[in-house]
């Protein structure tokens, strides 16, 4: 039997140190802005068990079963089915839930699939990394990740932001492990995960010493200081209004670290400047979460086509040429990101004996999608019009009979009654419109850093060859000699 729902609550009831609108918050399960991804969360993990052999795996060392995300596929069809996992994950959400167990879980099966890699720092920092990726794997934890430094002033180096406690650093060292103080950006599910693994993205170079760390911690370790960003779920005034801020807000938070002991079993890179960067790329990590990011992508860009034609079908407009090529485009770049994610599954390499998707694939996809999202909800806005927001003020306008028979009155439809079509219109403003809305535009941009650093990764990646050779071939072929007719 996997990890169940209640199973994963009871491991959450540590003393985490939550902060929002100014209080630290108490009993984070029971807060409103916190209990309903709680709950979306806990229902991931009942989706798993009661879904055991399309979401599981067999641990080596326990035999009890596991996600699935936590197996390093050996083969073709186990990346398949790897595949096939993140996108029933994903589609508990609709895609809603972008760090969901999956994601830094995948994180850490594309580094322990080169767990050498941590050699060149020292044999203690590799063995660490085996060790920690069976707990987690065995205890199938929900793990968040901070790798990015606190925005500051980009220009200048990372010790020199005007603060010593800008970014997490090393304060202190000892026999027993290392002491950290700093923050981190950005916690996506810090609120809700079981712990929380920090690394560095961001270029360092000679004298960033101190900042070039990996390490991971329970949540409620003492010290580490989740300061969230404003809820969505509060802000939300009912289900009706909001479906999806009042069930996916995963929540996002400044990581303040604040004097906290890490035992070097937990330190993975340590004052390593050229390695804690690279542990990303030189390893499969990247590609492995890509994959996941992916599938969760096919899964929300399916569910926004499925929203346009609902509300062309609702206002009447299905039928207009000019709608259905609007339709036309958004389904036609579904179906190409939906090809490069099949490709990334049915066309895999060999990485250290394993069978994994190829980083071009995933790097190219995964910068084509980071403004391509925010185009999606463009063209939705545009088939919209102002329906999206000639809505009532909340549910409880339908409790006043006056303010109903009006609302009866005026929102038609003739493919559904005035509820039906306020609450596809609510839904719609909730996925394109809302704060909910636009953080998402802003995740899908950022999650896997700036659009530069996805670039420079499409350049590092591709095969250049493959097309320098044409070039050159046919330059090959003809002469300036045969060419010269005088
Ligand atoms: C909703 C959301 C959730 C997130 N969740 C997580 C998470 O769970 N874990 C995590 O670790 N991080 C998370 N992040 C952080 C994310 O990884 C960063 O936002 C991303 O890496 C970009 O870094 P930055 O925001 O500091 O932008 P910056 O690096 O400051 O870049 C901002 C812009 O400045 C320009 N720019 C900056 N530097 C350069 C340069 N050298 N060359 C050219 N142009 C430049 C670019 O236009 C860039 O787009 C999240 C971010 C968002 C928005």
């Amino acid at each position: 039997m996997s990890k169940t729902g209640k199973e994963y609550l009871q491991g959450i009831t540590d003393n985490r140190q939550i902060y929002l609108d100014g209080k630290l918050v108490e009993k984070p399960m029971d807060h409103p802005a916190f209990k309903p991804i709680y709950k979306t969360a806990a229902a991931l993990y009942d989706f798993q068990s009661s879904n055991q052999e399309l979401m599981t795996v067999t641990s080596p060392v326990t035999g009890n079963q596991v996600s699935r995300h936590w197996h390093i596929p050996t083969t073709r069809d186990e990346l398949i089915k790897r595949g096939a996992a993140h996108t029933a994950m994903a589609e508990q959400s609709c895609g809603f839930f972008g760090r969901s167990p999956d994601a830094v879980g995948s994180i850490w099966a594309g580094m322990a699939a080169n767990i050498d890699f941590f050699k060149q720092d020292n044999e203690a920092r590799a063995n660490a990394v085996r060790e920690y990726f069976e707990y987690i794997r065995d205890k199938d934890l929900f793990l968040t990740f901070t790798i990015v430094n606190p925005q500051g002033d980009r220009s200048k180096k990372v010790g020199d932001q005007g603060s010593k406690h800008h970014t997490c650093c090393v304060v202190d060292e000892d026999a027993s492990g290392i002491t950290v103080s700093g923050a981190k950006m950005l916690g996506t599910s810090a609120v809700v995960a079981d712990e929380i693994f920090t690394g560095v993205q961001n270029p360092l170079g000679e004298g960033d010493e101190d900042y070039a760390l990996s390490f991971a911690m329970p949540m409620g370790a003492p010290g580490i200081k989740i300061l969230s960003r404003r809820s969505y779920t509060t802000g939300a005034t009912s289900e009706f209004d909001y479906p999806l801020s009042t069930r996916f807000d995963e929540t996002d938070a400044l990581i303040y670290f604040d004097q906290v002991k890490v035992p070097w079993d937990r330190v993975f890179v340590f004052r390593r400047p050229d390695l804690v960067q690279a542990q990303f790329h030189g390893t499969y990590a990247e590609t492995l979460h890509s994959l996941q990011s992916q599938a969760r992508l096919v899964v929300k860009m399916r569910f926004m086509v499925g929203v346009a034609r609902r509300i062309t079908e609702t206002i009447g407009t299905i039928n207009f040429p000019p709608v259905q090529q609007t339709l036309g485009w958004l389904s036609m770049k579904v179906t190409m990101v939906d090809a490069a994610f099949r490709a990334a599954l049915h066309d895999p390499t060999e990485y250290n004996g394993y069978v994994v998707p190829r980083k071009e694939t995933l790097y190219g996809v995964m910068a084509y999608t980071q403004d391509l999202y925010a185009k999606f909800l463009q063209e939705i806005k545009e088939l919209s019009g102002g329906g999206l927001i000639m809505l009532p003020s909340s549910a409880d306008d339908f409790a006043e009979p006056e303010m109903k028979s009006i609302i009866e009155q005026t929102q038609r439809s003739s493919v559904t009654d005035a509820e039906g079509r306020v609450k596809l219109m609510k839904l719609a403003w909730d996925a394109v419109g809302s704060e909910f809305a636009s953080r998402h535009a802003l995740y899908e941009m950022f999650y896997a850093g700036p659009p530069f650093v996805a670039r420079d990764r499409c350049f590092r990646s591709f095969d250049w060859d493959s097309g320098t050779r044409l070039v050159d071939d046919l330059m090959a072929s003809y002469s300036l000699e045969d060419s010269i007719t005088t």
